[in-house]
């Protein structure tokens, strides 16, 4: 069974800025090149290879993502997408999950405040009687929740958006400080705040992509996220929508159909590209 806690694994950075002091370097005829920066130019390629639809052959990945998405609908943008409210919304449900978690932070919100100066002011006695709603443990929840506004207020002057503007491996450095953040929860605040592309992957449902051949899986979790994520940034634009679209697709048919145990392959639209269901159909369909 994956755990979040086994995360371990660390991309670097996406690329460097020229110094803008740099004189342009020159093409092979010695004339000043156009001097974007990395960044710059892989944003253009990507536009023009995801955008603008010019690629003519799209990537297996993106064929699959395609008939899932006929399949589901076009995925709801997730909330929240504001960096300190995600590291409370994960904290406010446990066992952690969407619904627990929409409820705890819900309740917060409406009975305390989002604020770290409302929940530092808030008794703790009322804190956890609120988080009551999202689940088991409800103090050790209220004592997190505590823990994050404090670090907030104190180190980040009550806010996490500076913290996003740091370069990538120090930002994803910072978000693990907080409770329950590890490098996947980190990967999910870069790319819904949409401060990179990261091909972060829902990390209880990381199965999905593996199954359908988008990766390696391996006893240990790090090294199968870590090898989803290779595959999908081997098949995908460096694109926020297009790493946020793979998110939240897979997410949905790992939650709806391809669930970790019992998958329900009988309704699943993309049998005829999935390895799992190749090397198991006997099993999965029954006795003919
Ligand atoms: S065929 Fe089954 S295991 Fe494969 S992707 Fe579909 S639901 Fe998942």
């Amino acid at each position: 069974m994956w755990r979040q806690s086994d995360e371990e694994l660390s991309r670097g950075e996406l690329g460097v800025q020229e110094d803008s002091r740099t004189p342009p370097p020159k093409t092979e005829d010695g004339a000043p090149s156009i001097g974007v920066t990395e960044m710059g130019f892989r944003f253009v390629v990507n536009f023009l290879r995801y955008d603008s639809g010019m690629t003519k052959a799209k990537t297996r990945m993106t064929r699959v993502l395609d008939r899932l998405e006929k399949f589901y609908g076009k995925p709801k943008a997730p909330r929240p997408v504001d960096a300190y409210e995600m590291v409370l919304h994960r904290n406010c449900g446990y066992p952690q999950s969407d619904a627990l978690c929409d409820k705890g932070f819900a309740a917060l919100k409406k009975e305390i405040g989002l604020r770290p100066e409302e929940i530092l002011a808030a008794p703790v006695a009322k804190l956890r009687e609120v988080m009551r709603v999202g689940g088991i443990v409800p103090g050790l929840r209220a004592q997190r929740l505590r823990e994050i506004a404090a670090r907030v207020e104190t180190e980040f002057g009550g806010s996490l958006r500076a913290v996003l503007k740091r370069p990538l491996a120090e930002a994803k450095k910072a978000l693990r400080k907080f409770p329950t953040l590890g490098e996947a929860g980190a990967e999910k605040i870069l790319l819904f705040t949409k401060t990179a592309p990261v091909a972060a992957v829902p990390s209880n449902c990381i199965h999905v992509p593996l199954r359908l051949g988008f990766g390696r899986e391996s006893k240990n979790w790090a090294a199968s996220y870590k090898s989803a994520q290779e595959a999908i940034l081997a098949e995908l634009p460096e694109a926020c929508e297009a790493q946020l679209r793979a998110y939240l697709l897979f997410k949905q048919h790992g939650r709806t159909l391809c669930k970790s145990a019992r998958p329900k392959c009988e309704e699943c639209p993309v049998t005829d590209e999935c390895g799992y269901f190749a090397a198991t159909r006997g099993r999965v369909r029954g006795p003919a």
